[in-house]
Protein backbone atom coordinates (compact mmCIF):
# COMPACT_ATOMS: atom_id res chain seq x y z
CA UNK A 1 0.00 0.00 0.00
CA UNK A 2 2.89 1.89 1.23
CA UNK A 3 4.84 1.61 -2.09
CA UNK A 4 1.77 2.06 -4.51
CA UNK A 5 1.11 5.70 -2.63
CA UNK A 6 4.95 6.15 -3.05
CA UNK A 7 4.69 5.39 -6.98
CA UNK A 8 1.52 7.82 -6.79
CA UNK A 9 3.55 10.91 -5.62
CA UNK A 10 6.52 10.06 -7.81
CA UNK A 11 4.12 10.51 -10.99
CA UNK A 12 2.22 13.60 -9.24
CA UNK A 13 3.41 16.45 -11.47
CA UNK A 14 2.30 20.10 -11.48
CA UNK A 15 2.01 23.29 -14.20
CA UNK A 16 1.40 26.52 -14.12
CA UNK A 17 -1.33 27.62 -16.36
CA UNK A 18 -2.35 31.05 -16.86
CA UNK A 19 -5.86 32.81 -18.18
CA UNK A 20 -4.59 35.82 -20.50
CA UNK A 21 -6.02 39.04 -20.13
CA UNK A 22 -8.64 38.34 -23.11
CA UNK A 23 -9.71 35.38 -21.75
CA UNK A 24 -10.67 37.30 -18.45
CA UNK A 25 -11.83 40.46 -20.35
CA UNK A 26 -13.98 37.45 -22.07
CA UNK A 27 -15.72 36.01 -18.47
CA UNK A 28 -14.16 32.87 -19.22
CA UNK A 29 -12.47 32.12 -16.09
CA UNK A 30 -14.83 29.28 -15.08
CA UNK A 31 -15.05 27.67 -17.97
CA UNK A 32 -11.88 27.50 -18.14
CA UNK A 33 -10.99 25.86 -14.60
CA UNK A 34 -14.62 23.86 -14.91
CA UNK A 35 -12.60 22.02 -17.89
CA UNK A 36 -9.24 21.13 -15.78
CA UNK A 37 -11.12 20.28 -12.74
CA UNK A 38 -13.60 18.16 -14.28
CA UNK A 39 -10.72 16.24 -16.00
CA UNK A 40 -9.89 15.62 -12.50
CA UNK A 41 -6.73 17.97 -11.53
CA UNK A 42 -6.29 19.90 -8.67
CA UNK A 43 -5.84 23.56 -8.34
CA UNK A 44 -3.35 23.96 -5.79
CA UNK A 45 -2.74 27.57 -6.41
CA UNK A 46 -4.13 30.81 -7.86
CA UNK A 47 -4.51 34.05 -7.71
CA UNK A 48 -5.55 37.48 -9.98
CA UNK A 49 -2.68 39.65 -11.10
CA UNK A 50 -1.32 42.61 -13.32
CA UNK A 51 1.68 41.37 -14.30
CA UNK A 52 4.41 44.65 -14.85
CA UNK A 53 6.09 44.75 -18.23
CA UNK A 54 9.21 43.41 -17.17
CA UNK A 55 7.05 40.72 -15.60
CA UNK A 56 5.77 39.34 -18.83
CA UNK A 57 9.13 39.67 -20.36
CA UNK A 58 10.43 37.15 -17.88
CA UNK A 59 7.47 34.79 -18.11
CA UNK A 60 8.03 34.94 -22.23
CA UNK A 61 12.04 35.02 -21.96
CA UNK A 62 12.60 32.56 -24.55
CA UNK A 63 10.29 34.42 -26.60
CA UNK A 64 12.87 37.52 -26.80
CA UNK A 65 14.06 37.19 -30.63
CA UNK A 66 10.44 36.42 -32.03
CA UNK A 67 8.62 39.71 -33.66
CA UNK A 68 6.04 39.57 -32.05
CA UNK A 69 7.03 39.48 -28.56
CA UNK A 70 6.75 43.19 -27.12
CA UNK A 71 3.09 43.11 -28.14
CA UNK A 72 2.91 39.61 -26.54
CA UNK A 73 4.57 41.53 -23.22
CA UNK A 74 2.27 44.45 -23.57
CA UNK A 75 -0.60 42.25 -23.85
CA UNK A 76 0.01 40.08 -20.89
CA UNK A 77 0.65 43.34 -18.67
CA UNK A 78 -2.52 45.09 -20.23
CA UNK A 79 -4.85 43.45 -17.69
CA UNK A 80 -6.00 40.88 -15.02
CA UNK A 81 -4.25 37.21 -15.26
CA UNK A 82 -5.25 34.37 -13.76
CA UNK A 83 -2.03 32.37 -12.00
CA UNK A 84 -2.41 28.89 -11.43
CA UNK A 85 -1.23 25.47 -10.49
CA UNK A 86 -2.66 22.66 -11.34
CA UNK A 87 -1.33 19.29 -10.13
CA UNK A 88 -2.43 15.30 -11.37
CA UNK A 89 -1.07 12.47 -13.26
CA UNK A 90 0.17 14.00 -16.68
CA UNK A 91 -1.08 16.98 -15.87
CA UNK A 92 1.64 19.13 -17.71
CA UNK A 93 1.21 16.98 -21.00
CA UNK A 94 -2.39 16.57 -20.82
CA UNK A 95 -3.27 20.58 -19.54
CA UNK A 96 -1.31 21.20 -23.54
CA UNK A 97 -4.11 18.90 -24.98
CA UNK A 98 -6.83 20.51 -23.19
CA UNK A 99 -5.46 24.13 -24.35
CA UNK A 100 -5.05 22.89 -27.92
CA UNK A 101 -2.29 24.62 -30.51
CA UNK A 102 -1.19 27.84 -30.40
CA UNK A 103 -2.93 28.81 -33.38
CA UNK A 104 -6.62 28.64 -32.88
CA UNK A 105 -7.19 28.12 -36.10
CA UNK A 106 -5.26 24.87 -35.70
CA UNK A 107 -6.75 23.50 -32.25
CA UNK A 108 -8.84 21.03 -32.61
CA UNK A 109 -12.35 21.65 -31.68
CA UNK A 110 -12.80 20.40 -27.78
CA UNK A 111 -9.98 22.36 -26.98
CA UNK A 112 -10.32 25.55 -25.02
CA UNK A 113 -8.35 27.65 -28.18
CA UNK A 114 -10.32 25.49 -30.75
CA UNK A 115 -13.75 25.70 -29.18
CA UNK A 116 -13.30 29.60 -27.41
CA UNK A 117 -10.55 31.66 -29.67
CA UNK A 118 -9.80 32.71 -33.10
CA UNK A 119 -6.50 34.14 -33.30
CA UNK A 120 -3.04 33.33 -32.03
CA UNK A 121 -2.15 36.84 -30.52
CA UNK A 122 -5.30 36.45 -28.02
CA UNK A 123 -5.41 32.87 -27.12
CA UNK A 124 -7.00 33.53 -24.05
CA UNK A 125 -4.56 30.75 -22.24
CA UNK A 126 -0.43 29.94 -21.16
CA UNK A 127 0.12 26.42 -20.39
CA UNK A 128 4.06 25.25 -19.41
CA UNK A 129 5.61 23.20 -22.34
CA UNK A 130 7.43 20.66 -20.06
CA UNK A 131 8.62 19.67 -16.69
CA UNK A 132 11.25 22.41 -16.95
CA UNK A 133 9.27 25.13 -17.50
CA UNK A 134 6.75 24.38 -15.22
CA UNK A 135 9.05 24.45 -12.63
CA UNK A 136 10.76 27.40 -13.58
CA UNK A 137 7.41 29.42 -13.97
CA UNK A 138 5.80 27.98 -11.00
CA UNK A 139 8.63 29.41 -9.46
CA UNK A 140 8.25 32.92 -10.83
CA UNK A 141 4.34 33.18 -10.08
CA UNK A 142 4.70 31.53 -6.40
CA UNK A 143 6.31 31.59 -3.99
CA UNK A 144 6.31 27.71 -2.44
CA UNK A 145 4.17 28.47 0.58
CA UNK A 146 1.55 29.85 -1.79
CA UNK A 147 1.28 26.05 -2.96
CA UNK A 148 -1.58 23.82 -1.37
CA UNK A 149 -1.13 19.96 -2.27
CA UNK A 150 -4.71 18.53 -1.89
CA UNK A 151 -3.38 15.56 0.36
CA UNK A 152 -3.43 18.23 3.61
CA UNK A 153 -6.84 18.84 2.86
CA UNK A 154 -7.59 15.42 2.67
CA UNK A 155 -5.92 15.12 6.33
CA UNK A 156 -7.45 18.15 7.40
CA UNK A 157 -11.13 16.93 5.99
CA UNK A 158 -10.71 13.45 7.87
CA UNK A 159 -10.03 14.99 11.05
CA UNK A 160 -12.85 17.42 10.95
CA UNK A 161 -15.39 14.41 10.20
CA UNK A 162 -13.81 12.17 13.08
P1 LIG B 1 2.07 28.45 -26.49
O1 LIG B 1 3.05 27.71 -25.62
O2 LIG B 1 1.10 27.53 -27.20
O3 LIG B 1 1.33 29.55 -25.74
O4 LIG B 1 2.89 29.14 -27.67
P2 LIG B 1 4.37 29.81 -27.69
O5 LIG B 1 5.10 29.53 -26.42
O6 LIG B 1 5.01 29.43 -28.97
O7 LIG B 1 4.03 31.37 -27.78
C1 LIG B 1 3.60 32.08 -26.65
C2 LIG B 1 2.46 32.98 -27.05
O8 LIG B 1 2.94 33.91 -28.01
C3 LIG B 1 1.30 32.27 -27.76
O9 LIG B 1 0.39 31.69 -26.86
C4 LIG B 1 0.68 33.40 -28.54
O10 LIG B 1 -0.16 34.21 -27.72
C5 LIG B 1 1.91 34.24 -28.93
N1 LIG B 1 2.35 33.90 -30.28
C6 LIG B 1 2.96 32.76 -30.70
N2 LIG B 1 3.19 32.79 -32.02
C7 LIG B 1 2.71 33.98 -32.44
C8 LIG B 1 2.64 34.62 -33.71
O11 LIG B 1 3.09 34.09 -34.73
N3 LIG B 1 2.07 35.87 -33.76
C9 LIG B 1 1.59 36.49 -32.64
N4 LIG B 1 1.03 37.69 -32.76
N5 LIG B 1 1.62 35.91 -31.45
C10 LIG B 1 2.16 34.68 -31.34
MG1 LIG C 1 4.83 28.35 -24.76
Amino acid sequence: MLQEQEAHAAQMEQTFIAIKPDGVQRGLISEIVSRFERKGFKLVAIKVVVPSKEFAQKHYHDLKERPFFNGLCDFLSSGPVIAMVWEGEGVIKYGRKLIGATDPQKSEPGTIRGDLAVVVGRNIIHGSDGPETAKDEINLWFKPEDLVPHKEWDVIIARIKS
